[in-house]
């Protein structure tokens, strides 16, 4: 009998490591499968059956964790902290929460909580942080980055907020604006296009953000300028894409000080990779951050200026990996002339869900199902789209997802995309008038829905259907 039981436990797989769940590397650590093969999810001893909330409200649905974004947040923080003390780095360091990446007052609101400044690209990103300052939602200590086009309704608000006594910091971009905030009393930011490229997502030879270092250089001092700031890309997959624009920057600041006295801060904008569907591990934030602190000290201190305040502006990295998106299998279908292939259609869209899939960064994704995970019978799937068009499709480029066979056992199968916490929800569209998802949040142990699935009713009247046409 013994011998046999032994046998039996050598057999059995292991469905998390299958599936990438419980693994920090891969931003999984959270989430796990239950005896029955269903996705659970871990704060602390809390648990959240995926199922659970499919069964309550249904699909396509986000699930968004707060807890997740704010040990996020609280740990990259810490560790920026803890090595500038190592270190004994002589610069401070603020993190600014991107509200682009996603402007949800339920993800904001945590972010700032931990302790996470703001940047805003546009007007109206700006307009919600006046809406947080109106609430007295917010200590005025916190400090404002503002990039995007200045448009005078953009200024107006800047100059406002900063009336009302919040530090609040145009980046300037060009010339227009260099001139049109000339006589701004607070604090300003430079935007720079460094002169060197990294093997990122962005490798475009011309870039219209910002002024070049020689533009920057012959303008020489620029009025309260305090910051200088670069973005170099997104998805940024290797250290050096963040340590060489570091130490080319730090030659800046240190050739722009003399000038420009006030200048004490460079901001290095986003762009931390998320190990979306990566096989291999990425390279650790530790030994980013302690490689950055150490480059930064270093090169102030051969170029004999003061070491710089550091901002940190990640967005995905901080926001991606905090919800899921869960859609249901509708049904499968053969493909034609690739019989080890079929199609599991989706309740939803990536075209209109997770837009990224087709357009902008274009990035592959991690899926898990929802249910079924322990089963032994699975299927190459290409996943197929709701909507019209022959791109709302995922093949993760020509090659397959692995999903468990639809069979008598297995007739309700639910499909988990993960990192969907970024960027998303904007991009998202109506095509084919398909709904927006419902969001529900799952913190301290409760779910709640923070958003309805949108009505016909309500997309009818985003297109002017309102009922009496009058
Ligand atoms: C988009 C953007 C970010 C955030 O980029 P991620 O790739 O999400 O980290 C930060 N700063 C600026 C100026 C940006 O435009």
């Amino acid at each position: 009998m013994p011998k046999k039981r032994v046998k039996k436990t050598a057999r059995k797989k292991n469905w998390r490591k299958f599936w990438r769940l419980g693994m920090e590397e891969f931003n999984t650590q959270y989430f796990d499968v239950n005896e029955s093969g269903e996705l659970v999810v871990k704060e602390g001893y809390y648990q959240y059956n995926i199922m659970d909330i499919v069964r309550k409200y249904g699909t396509v649905t986000e699930v968004f964790f707060p807890f997740i974004l704010e040990n996020r947040v609280r740990d990259l923080i810490e560790l920026f902290n803890a090595y500038i003390k190592i270190l004994n780095y002589r610069g401070k360091f603020y993190y600014h929460y991107v509200m682009k990446s996603n402007q949800n007052r339920d993800f904001v609101l945590p972010a700032i909580a931990e302790g996470a400044h703001i940047e805003v690209s546009s007007a109206n990103e700006l307009f919600l942080v006046k809406r947080m300052l109106e609430k007295d939602q917010f200590n005025h200590k916190i400090r404002v980055t503002c990039n995007g086009p200045k448009t005078e309704q953009y200024i107006s608000l800047i100059e406002e907020l900063r009336g009302k006594g919040l530090i609040v910091v145009p980046i300037i971009e060009n010339y227009q604006e260099l001139h049109r905030l000339g006589k701004f009393k607070g604090e300003v930011g430079v935007r720079i296009n460094l002169d060197l490229k990294v093997d990122a997502h962005w490798d475009k030879k011309y870039n219209h953000f910002g002024f070049d270092e020689e533009e920057v250089e012959k303008i020489g001092r620029i009025r309260n300028l305090s910051i200088l700031h670069y973005h170099i890309s997104t998805q940024n997959e290797r250290i050096e894409g963040f340590i060489r624009p570091l130490k080319r920057a730090i030659g800046l600041y240190a050739k722009l000080k003399p000038h420009n006295p006030n200048l004490d801060t460079i901001n290095f904008g986003g762009g931390m990779a998320v190990p979306y569907e990566k096989k291999k591990k990425l390279f650790s934030t530790k030994s980013l951050v302690s490689q950055m602190i150490k480059v930064a000290k270093k090169e102030s201190d051969k170029l004999g200026v003061k070491h710089p305040n550091l901002v940190c502006e990640w967005g995905s990295y901080f926001t991606a990996p905090s919800q899921i998106t869960i859609f249901k299998i509708l049904c499968e279908k053969a493909i034609f002339k690739k019989p080890d292939t079929k199609w599991y259609f989706i309740d939803g869209s990536f075209i209109a869900h997770l837009t990224d899939t087709w357009s902008v960064v274009r990035h592959k994704w991690h899926f898990t199902p929802a249910n079924h995970m322990n089963t032994r019978r699975l299927q190459k799937v290409w996943l197929a789209g709701s909507t019209c068009d022959a791109d709302d499709r995922y093949t993760a480029s020509g090659n397959y997802v692995l999903l468990p066979k639809i069979t008598e056992d297995v007739p309700d199968l639910y499909l988990v995309t993960y990192d969907t916490g970024s960027y998303q929800d904007t991009f998202a569209n109506n095509h084919c008038l398909v709904s927006k998802p419902a969001v529900v949040i799952c913190q301290n142990g409760e779910v709640k829905l923070s958003r309805k699935r949108q009505s016909p009713e309500e997309l009818g009247k985003i297109f002017g259907w309102n009922g009496d046409h009058k």
